[in-house]
């Protein structure tokens, strides 16, 4: 697991207690707070001019304003967004973007979610280490990283094959390569070597449930998953001794999740 972003913790812990009240900064004090960490605490470069910044700051920012300031409270996933350089997981895009309020395209005409979406996500499925997750459309890798820097073992798996191998590569180089076991195919079967699982997390929107998925659930897991079509809502299904608990968190918008959830039964 990636580090505690280093020298940014004091400044980030300034910053961090100004922002959970974020409407009542000025815009000059922001500023001046962004300048201090740029200048100072490794988001920027000292030597002047590094192409890759760590962005440090950009995430407590993000963690702050579009997580914490909506409402997500677990301090595993606040954490683990910290420190996951989402930047990283976005090749292509301006780096400081991957960190704006909002999904991005990555190719193959899909997309890294919106970090509110990841976060909410994370946090539904209620997870403690050493916990057990699988992941359905690890797109572009980010979300399967977070898990893993919650403390997670995480099998991800991805319908889409040139993105199958690009979010592998990335996940390794970013230092998850051994928490996370990433395979190419359709994520509707889910993981039965790997089951039972203490959460599933589906990042596509499904037209129905997958029963297999639920199956692979151990007792007290949670599947967190899009149901609908254009837009949906997001669910989380909770298995009890006796069944199934159903709950809805909101309504979302993701990229459908294709294969052989879209066959007739
Ligand atoms: N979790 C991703 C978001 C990915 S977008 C992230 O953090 O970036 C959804 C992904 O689901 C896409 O990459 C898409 O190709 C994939 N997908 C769609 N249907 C699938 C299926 N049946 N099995 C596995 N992956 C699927």
């Amino acid at each position: 697991m990636r580090g505690v972003i280093g020298s940014i913790v004091c400044v980030g812990a300034a910053v961090g207690s100004c922002l959970r009240s974020p409407r009542k900064i000025g815009a000059p004090i922001l500023l001046l707070l962004m300048q201090a960490c740029s200048g100072s605490n490794g988001s920027g470069d000292e030597q002047g001019g590094a192409p890759d910044r760590d962005l440090a700051y950009e995430r407590v920012r993000m963690v702050e304003v579009q997580l914490a300031g909506r409402g997500i409270r677990d301090e595993g996933v606040l954490e683990a967004m910290r420190n996951v350089r989402r930047h990283r997981f976005a090749p292509g895009l301006d780096p400081a973007r991957a960190y704006e309020d909002r999904p991005h395209p990555i190719g193959h005409g899909q997309t890294i979610s919106q970090p509110y979406i990841v976060g909410l996500m994370s946090e539904a499925a209620h997870l403690r280490p050493p916990c057990r997750v699988l992941e359905v459309g690890t797109g572009s890798g980010y979300q399967a990283a977070v898990l893993a820097e919650m403390g997670c073992t995480v099998y991800t798996i991805e319908i889409v094959e040139a993105l199958a191998s690009q979010s592998s590569e990335i996940l390794a180089r970013e230092g998850y390569g051994e928490q996370v076991h990433g395979r190419a195919g359709d994520g509707y079967y889910g993981w039965p070597e790997a089951a039972p699982f203490d959460a599933v997390i589906v990042t596509a929107a499904a037209p129905r449930l997958p029963e297999e998925l639920l199956e692979q659930l151990t007792v007290g897991g949670r599947l967190v998953i899009p149901v609908g079509d254009i837009w949906q809502v997001l669910e989380v299904h909770r298995r009890t001794e006796e069944g199934y608990e159903r709950s809805e968190l909101s309504g979302v918008r993701f990229v459908p999740m294709t294969g052989e959830i879209r066959q007739g039964r």
